[in-house]
């Protein structure tokens, strides 16, 4: 008899793409899914519609064209102070998602278990599942998302093979601090570690957060592989360009296995993405942290006027709100109750852990702002009911 396979069974659709499919059967406003909303900017899009007119449409080289590839080490050296050979140590990627894919099946092995902090972001979380590898959670704390050391150091097994940081974090908001990064980056050197790093929210930080990419730490590099991308942050979801960097003795091998699932990334926007990088100003990132916090304040501040007590989050665009006075006995019947009597929905926060979140929804700001003013409107009659009652 037909079947699939067995790893088929473990992965599903994700809770996040479900709720999207509830909004749209209600009409509600979506802010279950980060899809951002804001303009691409200018020379992002001028440089990708040119490069489809002279004809920059087939394959790239497999870890992507000379320009993308030297402006990301000069980026990297100047944001992220990490230095980068673009020849050897860059591999532009299908998105930020296609950098962890190679990423995983390059260094990891089935069996190997990956601390993941938890609330997780599904996608790496389900990713080492499909590679049958093990991950082994280190839940984190609100409101500051912290975490106990014990329980890292206590994690380490010898069959540990790395540690997934992603910061600024996706859902809670976290920016892991240099202490605590300094400590992930102990343990990760004690027990010859890698690190394998989301940054995609790197520029979405908020009040006097610092971006700090692990791979910068002292003796760190080696072992680092940085992911990060532009869906984010030129608004360019759907355009899939993002990078791992990293040291050449991994970086070679993450490139076959990207070139294996991918061939390259789509070349008229690595070339759109390269103008970005080599024309925008370092205002433009300050602004884009400056408009998402001001959508961050609008929203956590309606979230706490209706009692939805709120973690404010230090970075990235999404906020996970304590839905502990909404009816429902777990947190999708909380969605659901959300989505069903005001049009607004959020995604419950069992699907960012891996036994807990029973009592959160996470809510993303990554909406235009009258959209976003809406949503707020209609959230606030959940008080108003609340209080008729
Ligand atoms: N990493 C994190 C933490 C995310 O939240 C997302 C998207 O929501 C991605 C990666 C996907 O990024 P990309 O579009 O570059 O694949």
């Amino acid at each position: 008899m037909l079947e699939l396979s067995r790893k088929a069974a473990g992965v599903a659709q994700s809770e996040i793409r479900i709720m999207s499919v509830e909004c749209e059967k209600a009409r509600g406003i979506n802010l279950a899914q980060g899809i951002c909303d804001t303009e691409v900017p200018e020379p992002v899009q001028r440089a990708a519609v040119e490069a489809i007119h002279s004809r920059q449409n087939s394959y790239t080289r497999l870890d992507g064209v000379a320009d993308l590839r030297r402006a990301i080490a000069r980026k990297m050296r100047e944001y992220n102070h990490v230095e980068v050979d673009p020849e050897r140590e860059v591999v532009v990627t299908a998105g930020s998602t296609g950098a962890f894919y190679s990423a995983c099946m390059a260094l990891l092995n089935p069996g190997d278990e990956v601390i993941v902090f938890e609330p997780y972001y599904g996608y790496h979380v389900n990713t080492l599942r499909a590679l049958d590898c093990v991950p082994v959670y280190i839940t984190m704390h609100p409101p500051e998302w912290i975490f106990s050391r014990e329980h890292l150091q206590n994690a380490i097994t010898s069959k540990t093979r790395a540690i997934i940081v992603n910061s600024p974090a996706n859902p809670s908001g976290k920016v892991f601090t240099r202490e605590e990064l300094e400590f992930v980056a102990e343990i990760a050197l004690e027990n010859d570690l890698f690190v394998i790093t989301d940054e995609i929210y790197e520029y979405f930080l908020y009040d006097q957060n610092q971006h700090i990419s692990p791979a910068s730490l002292p003796g760190m590099a080696d072992r680092t592989i940085t992911i990060s991308g532009f869906s984010k942050t030129y608004s360019i979801t759907g355009w899939r360009i993002g990078y791992a960097v990293c040291d050449v003795r991994w970086a070679q091998s993450i490139g076959y296995f990207h070139d294996l699932a991918y061939i390259c990334a789509p070349s008229p926007f690595q070339h759109g993405v390269a103008a970005g990088l080599e024309e925008l100003k370092p205002e433009f990132y300050r602004d884009l942290a400056g408009e998402y916090r001001a959508k961050r304040d609008l929203l956590c501040t309606t979230l706490e006027q209706i009692g939805l007590a709120p973690s404010w989050p230090q970075g990235s665009y999404y906020v996970l709100a304590d839905a502990s006075t909404l009816p429902g006995s777990n947190s999708k019947e909380k969605a659901m109750h959300l989505l069903a009597s005001v049009g607004v929905a959020s995604v419950p926060g069992e699907a960012f852990f891996s036994g807990g979140g029973r009592n959160l929804l996470r809510f993303c700001f990554a909406k235009t702002d009258s959209d976003l003013q809406e949503a707020c409107r209609r959230l606030s009659k959940l008080s108003v009911a609340a209080t008729m009652r």
